[in-house]
């Protein structure tokens, strides 16, 4: 399921996995938004890198 959520979004893959909004980051889980050099959410903890 999140697999089909991640392909169907793979034509954005310069910030590996966030959200892009307003010159943002934002968080896939719960929508927090981050600043550009962001590498973690720090509202719940996820990571593109993990
Ligand atoms: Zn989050």
């Amino acid at each position: 399921m999140f697999d089909e959520f991640l392909s169907q979004r793979g034509h954005n893959m310069d910030s590996a996995g966030w959200e892009d909004s307003y010159n943002k980051k934002q968080c896939p889980e719960c929508g927090g938004l981050h600043d550009s050099d962001a590498v973690e959410c720090t509202i719940c903890g996820w990571s593109p890198a993990r």
